[in-house]
């Protein structure tokens, strides 16, 4: 596999990145944790603190500067604004919308080991994040427990190790990479040294959130892995996508990253043919390709982003005609249960 040096890669990246990289750690320990700030920053006026401290109660607010500066101020509807910003109907109890909609406890054989599908594996690679996304599955879950050990991942290696028809490992979270790349480093060495593993996934919204988590270090030891890897970001509308986020792809491209995007779709953020299709134009832009549209996973507190399956459907058949085939993500639920994900459309 051809994986360019990483000198060539820094002299690419910079010279479509508008700023030099900023430290990464630094931005995240600086994100806005507090929703009477959040609000303030972005002038929407004290209606809205009521509810988000409601919701904040539940889930916590926390907004990077960085992604901050792509939402429009005194603009309560704008699509980046409603991901983050709580609002009083997650207070709300609704029937069928539950802690653990995927019921991932009982497909845990290890601690930090998610075994749903015959061939892959999800590792649990981090339970923190640099956004907290109020449509987020994982609202609920138990974080702390699932960050495996040092002596976790051993046990992790020997359970991949006595199953070679495992081939790909998918590094989760929380967000994978808001783990240390000293951690990560060795955790992606070891699993691509076994033999079985062909691939090496990572699941992040990381570079989306803020891209110059994608720098020096991180490609360091990502480039030079001798498996084929995989980032599959996780954008939901092409006002996401920035000139620094669109760098931080190139960057990842050039460490011989295949670059994929997941999106969910959600009630008032992406729930138009309009939204979907700018939204696959923008990442394509970005040399990145749509792989899956998720319908919500029930999670209890996010019923207000929820899409009807009928009214799903509807928009993905209008998009079709708006976009070239490969630019066309697939319409898929998580079931419990199944051994994939499952086509709706
Ligand atoms: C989604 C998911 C995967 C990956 O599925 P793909 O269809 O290959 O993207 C693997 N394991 C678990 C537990 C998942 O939820
Ligand atoms: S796991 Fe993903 S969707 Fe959930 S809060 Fe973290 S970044 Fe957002």
């Amino acid at each position: 596999m051809i994986t360019r040096s990483y000198p060539q890669v820094q002299a690419i990246a910079s010279d479509i990145s508008t700023t030099a990289p900023r430290d990464w750690k630094a931005q995240l320990a600086g994100a806005i944790r507090d929703p009477r700030e959040l609000c303030q920053q972005l002038g929407l006026d004290d209606a809205w603190l009521e509810g988000a401290e409601a919701g904040h109660a539940l889930f916590k607010v926390r907004v990077p500067h960085a992604y901050l500066s792509r939402i429009e101020r005194g603009n309560p509807a704008d699509p980046l604004l409603r991901q983050v910003l709580p609002i009083s109907s997650e207070t709300d109890s609704v029937a069928g919308f539950v802690s653990d909609p995927l019921e991932e406890a009982e497909h845990q054989p290890l601690p930090g080991l998610i075994h749903k599908y015959a061939n892959r594996v999800l590792l649990i690679t981090s339970g923190a994040c640099a956004i907290n996304c109020r449509y987020c599955f994982r609202r609920h879950y138990p974080y702390a427990d699932n960050t495996p050990s040092r002596q976790a991942l051993d046990n992790i290696l020997h359970y991949l190790r006595e199953r070679p028809h495992i081939n790909e490992v998918i590094l989760s979270g929380g967000d994978p990479l808001a783990s240390s790349d000293k951690r990560l480093g060795q955790m992606a060495e070891q699993l691509s040294a076994l033999e079985s593993i062909k691939r090496l996934r990572i699941h992040t919204r990381l570079p989306v959130v803020i891209p110059d988590r994608i720098d020096s270090q991180l490609l360091g030891w990502l480039a030079p892995l001798p498996i084929h890897k995989v980032v599959v970001l996780h954008i939901n509308h092409a006002q996401e996508i920035d000139d620094n986020v669109i760098a931080a792809c190139q960057r990842l491209r050039e460490a011989g990253v295949t670059l994929l995007n997941q999106s969910v779709l959600l009630r008032g953020v992406n729930d138009s043919v309009a939204a979907l299709a700018q939204l696959s134009e923008r990442l394509m832009d970005a040399r990145v390709l749509p792989y899956y549209l998720h319908v919500l996973d029930p999670v209890a507190g996010a019923a207000h982003f929820d899409i009807s399956d009928r009214e799903a459907i509807k928009l993905v058949e209008e998009l079709r005609q708006h976009l070239a085939g490969f630019l066309m993500p697939r319409l898929v639920r998580e079931i419990p249960g199944e051994v994939s994900k499952t086509p709706l459309y």
